[in-house]
């Protein structure tokens, strides 16, 4: 897989101009803007401005590394933005829609895969997907486990009908706002983390709608990885107002224990981060600083791969995958 494969560069430079013109529209009162005065996953008041972009401030936590924008907009600003904006729409409709196949081959089966392997000594599971979106992932794992109850939890009106059609079973709202308790043995949420408005009352929800021995399996961007290291604000990961929080695998594990999870996996099986550095370097010009173009100009495909395994290896991947169990 490459990162070609799974967006295409033209219709995502156009997706993030697009969101940048968004900002001006949809984030033009900052008066609302919510501060913290700590670090979102330690708690830390040892938090420093590290970098802006597209207006919205980025502070660092000098104690984990974690870095979040700061202050941010209201939950309620985020729920107006991806219901109403321009940038969303085209997300939807240009960028994911037309490699939704391949996306699914690609990222889908193997994620339906992993999660129906981990589980495969269990008999019949309740799973719910927070931020379901289309269906994708739990298509795939219905086909592996037709066994389980499977159930999106998806606040979007248009998504809400796309799985319904699918005949997935659709909680209509976000979890945070989902009342029913301890109904679930397994929650997955893919790729949603780092938009998130508040972390933590995200993950005790999370933890309060599982049953004990329930676990929570989920996907994010790691702050300390490889390409978001090197290219720092220059990076297309960073991109506000979606991806808001850069945790990191230690900081994350900080944060659920503190819910009362026990971590069980904190790993970053990411494939893209040289890729991504390569594809910059060769499309768009974005320099990774004089080493890494030389690697890029001089090192065999070997090097290349082994380098890859390396940041996966020891967790300095930009992908992160974290597994928790309640108690
Ligand atoms: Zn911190």
């Amino acid at each position: 897989m490459t990162e070609d494969d799974i967006r295409k560069r033209d219709i995502f430079n156009k997706y993030l101009e697009l969101s940048a013109q968004d900002v001006a529209v949809f984030f033009k009162d900052k008066s609302s803007f919510v501060k913290s005065n700590h670090c979102l996953a330690c708690q830390s008041k040892n938090i420093e401005m590290a970098f802006v972009k597209h207006g919205f401030q980025y502070d660092k936590c000098q104690n984990c590394g974690t870095f979040f924008v700061n202050p941010r907009p209201t939950m309620e600003m985020l729920g107006q933005f991806y219901a109403d904006s321009p940038s969303t729409s085209f997300w939807v409709k240009e960028f994911f829609l037309p490699v939704a196949e391949v996306r699914r081959e690609k990222m889908f089966k193997p994620r339906a895969e992993f999660i129906a392997n981990y589980f495969k000594n269990q008999s019949e599971l309740i799973i719910g997907d927070i931020g379901a979106g289309f269906g994708l992932f739990l298509e795939e794992y219905k086909k592996i486990r037709p066994q389980d109850r499977v159930l999106a939890i998806e606040p979007s009106i248009e998504m809400v009908e796309i799985c319904q059609n699918k005949g997935i079973e659709v909680i209509p709202k976000t979890i945070e706002k989902v009342e029913q308790q301890e109904l679930f043995n397994v929650l997955v949420a893919f790729e949603l983390f780092e938009h998130l408005f508040n972390p933590e009352f995200f993950l005790t929800k999370v933890f309060e709608n599982l049953k004990p021995g329930g676990y929570f399996i989920f996907t994010t961007l790691s702050g300390l990885g490889f390409d978001i290291q090197l290219l720092w604000d220059k990076s297309k990961s960073v991109s506000p107002p979606h991806h808001l929080n850069f945790f990191n695998p230690e900081s994350t594990a900080i944060l659920a224990e503190s819910v009362g999870f026990k971590v069980i996996e904190k790993a970053t099986p990411g494939k893209l981060d040289w890729n991504i550095i390569e594809g910059g370097l060769k499309h768009e010009n974005i320099n990774p600083g004089r080493f890494w173009a030389t690697v890029s100009k001089y090192g065999s495909q070997k090097a290349k791969g082994e380098l890859q395994n390396w940041i996966q290896k020891h967790n300095f991947s930009s992908h992160m995958r974290i597994i928790l169990q309640k108690p």
